[in-house]
């Protein structure tokens, strides 16, 4: 019986988050090929955060093991809570640990390298390729399936990936169960899941950065196939969905895929997939999307408001549509095939606002737009990051709600058009980078948590990961959910509610609801005794 390792040293792509609580494609694809290949071999989890706390217990295991698949990537470095991704050295340090097993390296750090952080090239993977036997800058999971089969890796071919989904559904629903072995399972595990692959932009070549037009024709799976997954990982326990691995979840199987820039929504297939989803997984707790292309919902106005509709229908509360803008100068834009303007993105926004910013059960507004920045780019000038603000004050000034900016530096990739021209201008522009992050940071965030999460405002059912003295943090399940710093005795895997007493940037300080007043540091005693009298001097209203 073949025994397999696989590390899973997490990913973070534009379209797919594996950082805990969240679990990606990866480990779970490549556990399925595995059992694919031998249903009865045994496959042994180790996330790197694992590996770094007991590396003896992995030590043990993994040179016991015939296969060894380390899996990782970090496209789009943020800052985690849940987890820290794998090092540069630990990818090279990993397989000298151990000794005996065929030892395989997948995932985007073996497709373009590791990328430190936006603004600088990639580590080019060949780099990797002395410590490992299997280097894949293809589909992990096909060269394991095909190792497995053949038991030579002279007969895999590590650039092949799927021309359709047939081997990938079944990889899906059989590899589901490693999620009982994932750390945060039983608790706020939540899985990331993959509904089509590619860019309908691909036709018109893509936006210079993404790799996603570079995959060719879109490629989408069936709802059926999709449910039969969520099915399965909701045998063993994961309560939290997010439909996120696309490029646009409101063209998820539209009319005229492959054919147009933008196709048109079909709020018939949207309504298919999420009523499946639904049926196979009836008790989820956070039912969630990512990424919507803004200019289909400028484009396709009605179709899309229709398909937002039926996403409010069936998903929780708290869910974002992640928009990307990348830059509101539109000679960026032009240079770099962006297809869009910021008046339509501007208009996406408010449409967003207009079907999804009531708030429900967990205290969250439905749905709220993100935007994305991309600085660094061609054609970029002093005056992009003017107009870049402008976009938000637009916002501000309308009261309009967006869940969170996010503004990254470009992180140029082999295989797409701006990897010829680098980090250059990112480097030019250091100071105005840093000075627009500056001023998204200070002031619009901090106006925009202000109304997204207006002091007195009941968030629902948070997960408490870690405590640090007398505070702890607790996040809700879903597609970003807000950081709380929580004054109150709580420990650890406890699920609580929380009342927001004041705001950080990027997080907001709340106690324990219902409260007790001990616990509050004596510097929000005053806004609770506000909150007890029914005033929270906030822009918005509370709902305490
Ligand atoms: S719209 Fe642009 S950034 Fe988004 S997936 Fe397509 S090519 Fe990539």
């Amino acid at each position: 019986m073949t025994l397999a390792v696989i590390v899973d040293g997490y990913t973070d792509e534009p379209a797919g988050l594996g950082v805990p609580p969240y679990v990606d494609i990866y480990p779970r694809y490549i556990a399925g090929a595995i059992w694919s290949a031998e249903k009865s071999a045994n496959v042994v989890y180790f996330t790197i955060d694992k590996v770094r706390a007991s590396p003896h217990v992995f030590q043990k295991v993994a040179s016991k093991a015939d296969l060894l698949v380390v899996s990782g990537g970090v496209v789009v470095p943020g800052r985690y809570i849940g987890g820290t991704p794998i090092t540069p050295r630990e990818v090279v340090v990993l397989p000298r640990m151990v000794e005996g097993p065929k030892k395989i390296l997948v995932g985007p750090l073996a497709r373009f390298g590791t990328g430190v952080r936006g603004g600088m090239r990639a580590i080019p993977r060949f780099e990797f390729e002395a410590y490992y036997d299997l280097v894949v800058p293809g589909e992990g999971w096909l060269a394991v399936y095909e190792y497995l089969r053949s038991r030579s890796l002279e007969s895999v071919n590590p650039y092949a990936v799927s021309r359709d989904y047939s081997l990938i559904d079944e990889f899906a629903v059989r590899g589901a169960r490693i999620v009982a072995q994932h750390p945060n399972a039983g608790y706020n595990l939540t899985a990331e899941i993959e509904t089509y692959r590619g860019c309908p932009r691909w036709v018109v070549g893509g936006c210079s950065f993404c790799i996603e037009p570079r995959l060719g024709r879109v490629i989408s799976r069936n709802p059926e196939s999709i449910a039969r997954e969520v099915e399965q990982l909701y045998a063993y326990g994961v309560r939290a969905i997010r439909l996120g691995r696309q490029a646009d979840f409101l063209t998820y199987m539209a009319k005229g895929v492959n054919e147009e820039e933008f196709p048109e929504p079909s709020p018939e297939s949207i309504e298919r997939l999420l009523r499946n989803v639904r049926l196979a997984a009836p008790s989820l707790e956070a039912l969630h999307i990512d990424n919507v292309n803004p200019m289909t919902i400028a484009v396709h106005r009605e179709k899309s408001l229709e398909a937002l509709k039926v996403l409010i229908k069936y998903h929780t509360p708290g869910d974002v549509a992640a928009f990307g803008l990348e830059s509101a100068d539109p000679v960026v834009s032009k240079m770099n095939n962006l297809g869009n303007t910021p008046e339509d993105v501007l208009e996406a926004v408010r449409l967003v606002n207009k079907v999804g910013s009531r708030r429900g059960w967990n205290g969250l507004p439905e749905i709220l737009p993100g935007v994305n920045f991309v600085l660094g780019l061609p054609g970029e000038t002093k005056s992009t990051f003017e107009r870049n603000r402008e976009f938000l004050e637009q916002i501000l000034e309308e009261g309009l709600l967006v869940r969170r900016v996010n503004v990254r530096e470009v992180l140029p990739l082999p295989g797409t058009p701006i990897w010829s021209v680098g980090d250059e201008i990112a480097r030019k522009h250091r100071r105005s980078i840093l000075r627009f992050k500056k001023w998204v940071r200070e002031v619009f965030d901090r106006r925009m948590m202000q109304r997204v999460f207006p002091t007195g405002t009941i968030l629902r059912r948070c997960y408490v990961e870690k405590t640090r003295g007398r505070v702890a943090l607790a996040r809700q399940l879903g597609s970003y959910p807000v950081l709380n710093y929580v004054y109150s005795e709580v420990r650890p895997g406890e699920v609580i509610d929380v009342v927001v007493l004041s705001h950080k940037a990027r997080s907001l300080i709340t106690t324990r609801y219902p409260v007790k007043a001990r616990s509050v540091p004596r510097r929000y005693a005053g806004k609770l005794a506000q909150l007890e009298k029914g005033s929270t001097g906030t822009e918005s209203s509370g709902s305490a």
